[in-house]
Formats: structure tokens, sequence, C-alpha cells
């Protein structure tokens, strides 16, 4: 039973907000899709960047917390959060890159697409990979990327982990993907799981039982969501999560979407969120991300919020 569609959202921490929206916006090419606050830390921004319309699998969501530790790097967590864009784009990112400063390596090609590897100012390992998937996804033709050669949307996490059994099983099992590919003799510790042709289809675990354990911090993933159609679906999948044995939580009410979390075997904080209400529901697709918004049960705390809050400057488009 294909119970998800894939991945939704990677929320990640960042400690500058300004920072975090010149380099996504900037510099990777994604719109602003709206810029609210952490509805658990209401005092923080949480900032989502995503395609025109921040379709699930494209959204990669910031925390914006200051003054924080670092992450470290490890097993246990999303290792590395993978752009698609298309066949043929990659040249251009690596003179784009380059141009603004920014290292980029090239991993071993992964089953015949060719990667670039970089991170973002707090350390965030990112990917783009070249791929025919990116062709179902749609570019941010308004952003600071030529609409040729930008982002479509989110090709895969890799998650790291000290063992792959439990999490394979998860993820093949209950979640719907399929155990995709034979590992490379590149990297015979990379095991890939796919849903659906699209974008945002594919997870990879990576077994690394060496690597020490991940903390979370600035330059860390905080969890990584999962796409379910409606709110029928997610209680269904609830369920057999609980039957399962996993420890879920109930439903909350995320305004843009509805969220169930949970830890997957290997200690990555997997989200299962709703394709809708989306992000026009609290302003029009013409002014996404053009104003903080805020959930109706913060709405009367603005004035305490937006004073507390460090001023932004946000993308003119
Ligand atoms: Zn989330």
């Amino acid at each position: 039973m294909n119970t998800l569609s894939g991945l939704h959202h990677v929320t990640a921490i960042c400690s500058d907000a300004q920072k975090n929206l010149d380099f996504y916006c900037g510099t990777l090419g994604l719109r602003l899709v709206k810029l609210t606050v952490n509805f658990d830390d209401p005092f923080a921004y949480h900032l989502y960047y995503g395609d025109e319309l921040g379709r699930p699998g494209t959204v990669l969501t910031f925390f914006a917390w200051s003054g924080g530790a670092p992450a470290q790097h490890g097993n246990r967590v999303v290792a590395a959060t993978a752009f698609a864009v298309p066949v043929g784009a990659l040249e251009w990112w690596k003179t784009h890159l380059t141009s603004k400063n920014i290292e980029w390596t090239t991993p071993p090609a992964r089953w015949g697409e060719e990667v670039i590897q970089f991170h973002d100012f707090d350390g965030l390992v990112l990917e783009i990979i070249a791929t025919p998937r990116a062709e179902s996804g749609f570019a941010w033709e308004n952003g600071a990327v030529p609409a040729q050669y930008a982002i479509r949307g989110f090709h895969s996490v890799t998650i790291a982990a000290e063992g792959y059994e439990h999490t394979a099983q998860l993820l093949g099992g209950a979640m719907g993907f399929r155990n995709a590919e034979t590992p490379s003799l590149l990297e015979p510790h990379r095991f890939r799981f796919e849903v659906g042709q699209g974008i945002g289809g594919v997870v990879d675990v990576a077994c690394l039982p060496d690597a020490p354990r991940a903390t979370t911090g600035a330059g860390g993933v905080h969890h990584v969501a999962f796409r379910v159609a409606d709110g029928a679906a997610q209680t269904r999948f609830r369920v057999e999560l609980v039957r399962a044995g996993f420890n879920a939580s109930p439903v909350m009410d995320r305004s843009y979407f509805h969220s169930i979390y949970f830890r997957e075997p290997g200690g990555v904080l997997f989200e299962i969120a709703t394709d809708s209400p989306g992000f026009a529901v609290d302003e029009s697709v013409e002014r996404l991300g053009s104003m903080l918004q805020l959930p109706s049960q913060l709405e009367r705390y603005r004035a305490q919020i937006e004073a507390r809050l460090p001023p932004l400057q946000l993308p003119s488009s």
C-alpha cells in the first residue's frame, strides 16, 4: 500500500534569519513562501522556502535560533538534503556557486545521476542533483536563478544511520517506499528507497556505524516530513504506526498542513504532513512571504512578537 507520496518538507536550523534569506533566495533562487514564527517558540522566526506555491516536495524550512551551539555531523540525522535540477544544469550551478565564493565538491555519481555538494553559512549539507525527476517539478520563475537551471524541488534526503535494517523495514513497509537500487561499488553503504517518479520521491539511507552520534543545532536538520494526501489517510497511517509499536504524536494544526510526528528506529524525527491546505490559506499566491503571518492563537501577541524579532529585509518578489 503506497500510503505516502514522497517528501513534504525538510526543516533545518539556522543561526541568522537575514543571512538565511539572502542565501536561499539570493543564491539558490528559491521563493520565500511563508514568513512566520515557530508555533512552539513564537519569538523565533520560521522561514519557508519553495517553488512558486510552496508545493509539497519543494519546501525547505528553517527555525532561526541565534546563539545556539552548531550542529555536530554524525549518524541518526538527515545528513544531506538534495535539490533536483534539470539534466544539463550542473555546469551552470558550479559556475554560479564559485561566483558566490561557495566551495563545492562532486561526490560519486549516484546510480547514474551527477551530484554536487556544498554547505550553507551554518554548515548545512546541501546537494544539487541533475535528474529527469526535475521535469515533474516547477521552477520559481521570478527568482534569482534563470528558470532553465532553477531548482525544481527536492531530489532526496540522505539519512545517516548507525544500522540499516529497521529504518529500511519502516520505509519499505508502512511508508510504501520500494528498495530501488543495488548499492554501488563506490558507495557500498548507501541504500536507495523510492516512491513515485517525481520530485521528492527518494530517500537514501547511508549506513555509518562508526560515525559519532550527531547533535542538533544550527547547520543541522531538525526533522523531515513526508506527504500524505489528506487527514483521513493521515489517521489511517497513524493507526498503523501505533499498531507497529511507534509513539506517534496527536494530529497538530500547523496552519498550512496538519502533522503527526514520530521517531523512526534510526533516531530521525519523522513528520507526516497533509498536502492541504497549503500556503495560500492566509495570503494570496502573489504575496506569499511578503509579511509576517501568525496563527490565530498568536495574533493577539503580534506587537510583542514583532518587537522581539530582528528586522528582516525581504526579497523584492
Ligand atoms: Zn515540519
